[in-house]
């Protein structure tokens, strides 16, 4: 509990940012802090969504799944898969377009880092509306891969983020409005 009450102490909320009525939730003052971030790893790992040995891969969501996705497929035992946005990978890649709350984007993966049947992890270090971590999904299975569940650092409220992810196994570390 005292470990927890740390954890949360280091997430940092910037309101408008980085746009006017946005409540911005930080976690880098959590990687910065030693304590903090051997905190974060452990308890990702001990939320994980599902058991260790259901899935081969970790994939990360740019950027900020990039900050802890690798440290947690390091600490697994597990390969790692970039989930970037449009245009930063080499060819050959699979896109798959999403909505933004003001328009659209797209991200990519490698086509050939997951092969058919290949069981992954996805993490982001937040859900809002689930349209980031729903997209990473579909890349995932276009590629024949299987979605073995979802890590989320942080889980806003009040939105059904995690509701849009339907029935995958879920675990999310901290809830806030
Ligand atoms: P969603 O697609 O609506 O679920 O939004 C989640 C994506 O937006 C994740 O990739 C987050 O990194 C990013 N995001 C949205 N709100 C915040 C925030 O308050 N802090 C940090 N990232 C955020």
């Amino acid at each position: 509990a005292e470990d927890a009450a740390y954890l949360v102490s280091k997430i940092r909320t910037i309101p408008g940012f980085p746009k006017e009525g946005i409540l911005f939730r930080d976690f880098m003052p959590v990687l910065a802090d030693a304590r903090a971030f051997g905190i974060l790893m452990g308890a990702l790992e001990a939320a994980l969504p599902v058991d260790v040995d259901d899935f081969d891969m970790v994939a990360g969501l740019e950027a900020r799944g990039f900050l802890f996705g690798p440290a947690l497929a390091a600490r697994l035992g597990k390969g790692f898969i970039a989930v970037r946005k449009a245009g930063k990978l080499p060819p050959e890649t699979i896109s798959q377009s999403y909505d933004l709350e003001y328009g659209q984007a797209s991200m990519e993966i490698e086509t050939n880092v997951v092969h058919g049947g290949v069981r992954v992890l996805i993490v982001d270090d937040l859900i809002a509306t689930g349209g980031t971590a729903n997209a990473a999904r579909s890349l995932i299975e276009k590629c024949g891969g299987v979605v073995a569940g979802f890590s989320f650092v942080m889980e806003l409220t009040g939105i059904d983020g995690m509701k849009s992810l339907g029935d995958y196994p879920t675990s999310s570390l901290v809830c806030m409005p």
